[in-house]
Parts: structure tokens; C-alpha cells; sequence
């Protein structure tokens, strides 16, 4: 499949931020800043907390507005004895699309293992919504050389007893730790490099239908001023966007990339 029939995704993660009532502010200012042309182009995600999730998807609903639903979490398993945690099938049941998993924030503070990744990614499908896989190096192992090592290992294990159709279903965002959060954003090109090595490992691990069909997303620190370059290059297919996402106007030129030059952005 080439580039240009892949459907862009832009997903806005909130991290622990926003409460339900701020949550539906944002929305709501979102909507009054993103015309419905714009998702002619492109597809949007919302990210909120767990806690936000009802109160976003009444609104979205009552208001038939174009966005996603998306979670930034969920467990392996459908139900059970396993306090504090929340199932897919919760999710799926409020009209969940996609939902993050593997988070470096939750690999690096919450232990999470390629192996927990990979049932997630599992429990995700299984429940009929779209696994958003972040993978992604530290900047030791970026200086190390060992950067393509550690994503393609990554990408493995999450793509674990998938089928071709399903893997070529999944998002798989590419999201270098370093750049997280700290407004280093990885340059369009070596983005381009790995984004482009992540679909190679999804030809070799499931076929080449499915490596055409996978999105693949860039996040660390994307900001209305970055996304246009990003966008441009051919293995990028959209952006997951943490705390550009808080401020509706940034994220609403973000998601209307394709009107603004970086230099007005
Ligand atoms: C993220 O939360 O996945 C992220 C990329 O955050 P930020 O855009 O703030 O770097």
C-alpha cells in the first residue's frame, strides 16, 4: 500500500493530566477550532485518563463529533482478580478505538515487559480496538548505536502470534525516550530512518500487504512548528502528541498540519 492511501492518524495523549470537567472543555474547544474538513484528511485520537473516558464519550456521541476515543492503558486480560486495573472489555464497552500500549512511561516507571506488551496487544485485538504500540530507544542506547536493535526487538515481541491482517492493522508508534517530554524532537530524517526500518520488520515478520497497511506514527515532542517535515516523510503516518496536546490551538494546528507552514505554525 503506498503512503498516500495510508489514512494519517494524529492522537493526542493527555498523560495524568486534565480532569473530567477540564477534559471536556478541551473537547470543546478542540471541536470550535477543527472544522469538519479537516477530518476529510485525517484521523484523530483523544487520549484522556481513564476517569475522563465516560464524560468524553458522551460528548463526542451527543455531539457527533469526529474524534477518536482512545485510552492510554489497559490490561491483558478481559476480567478477573487484578485490583486497580482496567479491562478491555470496560473499554470496548464506551466505545473505545484505540488504546496505547506500551508506553515507554510505562516501561521505564511501571515494568512494563515486551511480554506484557505483547498480551496487551493481544487483548486489545481480541476486544476489536486498535493497539497504538510505542516503541522507542533511550538515549544511551541511541548513542550506543544500538537504537534499530532495540525497536526492531520491540516490534517483534508486540507483533508476537499476530496475524498478517492484524498486524497490518495495528498503529506502532515510534517514540525516542529522549525526545519524550523534553523538547527534543528526533530529526525528520533519522524519524524517516526508523519509521522506515519498523515497517521492513512488519514485511519480514508478517507480509508485505500488512508492512503497507501498518501506520506508523512519530512522538517526542511535536509541536505545530515540527509536524509538517515530519508528516513529509513517506514512512511517517501520523503523530502521538503528549503535552502539545493540553493547549487545543497548538493541537488543532497540529492536526490541521497541512494548512500551516512550519515557519507560521
Ligand atoms: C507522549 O506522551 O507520547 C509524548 C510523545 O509526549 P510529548 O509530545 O510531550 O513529548
Amino acid at each position: 500500500m503506498p503512503a498516500e492511501t495510508r489514512r494519517p492518524l494524529i492522537s493526542g495523549n493527555w498523560k495524568m493530566n486534565q480532569n473530567h470537567y477540564e477534559a471536556i472543555q478541551v473537547v470543546q474547544k478542540l471541536t470550535y477550532l477543527v472544522g469538519k474538513d479537516d477530518f476529510e484528511t485525517v484521523d484523530v485520537s483523544l487520549h484522556p485518563p481513564f476517569t475522563d473516558i465516560r464524560s468524553v464519550q458522551t460528548l463526542i456521541e451527543a455531539d457527533d463529533l469526529r474524534f477518536a476515543l482512545g485510552a492510554q492503558n489497559c490490561h491483558s486480560e478481559d476480567k478477573g482478580a487484578f485490583t486497580g486495573e482496567v479491562s478491555p472489555v470496560f473499554l470496548q464497552k464506551l466505545n473505545v478505538s484505540y488504546v496505547i500500549v506500551g508506553h515507554s512511561e510505562r516501561r521505564e516507571l511501571f515494568g512494563e515487559t515486551d511480554a506484557m506488551v505483547r498480551d496487551k496487544v493481544a487483548a486489545v485485538l481480541r476486544n476489536k480496538m486498535t493497539p497504538i504500540v510505542c516503541v522507542g530507544e533511550t538515549l544511551e542506547e541511541r548513542e550506543a548505536g544500538t537504537t534499530m536493535d532495540k525497536v526492531t526487538k520491540q516490534v517483534r515481541a508486540a507483533l508476537e502470534g499476530c496475524s498478517p491482517a492484524q498486524a497490518g492493522s495495528l498503529v506502532v508508534a515510534y517514540e525516542p525516550i529522549w525526545a519524550i517530554g523534553t523538547g527534543r524532537t528526533a530529526t525528520a530524517s533519522d524519524a524517516q530512518e526508523v519509521c522506515a526500518a519498523i515497517r521492513s520488520t512488519v514485511a519480514s515478520l508478517a507480509s508485505a500487504e500488512a508492512a503497507g497497511a501498518v501506520r506508523i506514527q512519530y512522538g517526542g515532542s511535536v509541536k505545530a512548528g515540527t509536524i509538517k517535515e515530519l508528516m513529509a516523510q513517506p514512512d511517517v503516518d501520523g503523530a502521538l502528541v503528549g503535552g502539545a496536546s493540553l493547549d487545543p490551538e497548538e493541537f488543532a494546528r497540529i492536526i490541521q498540519y497541512r494548512l500551516h507552514e512550519p515557519s507560521e505554525a
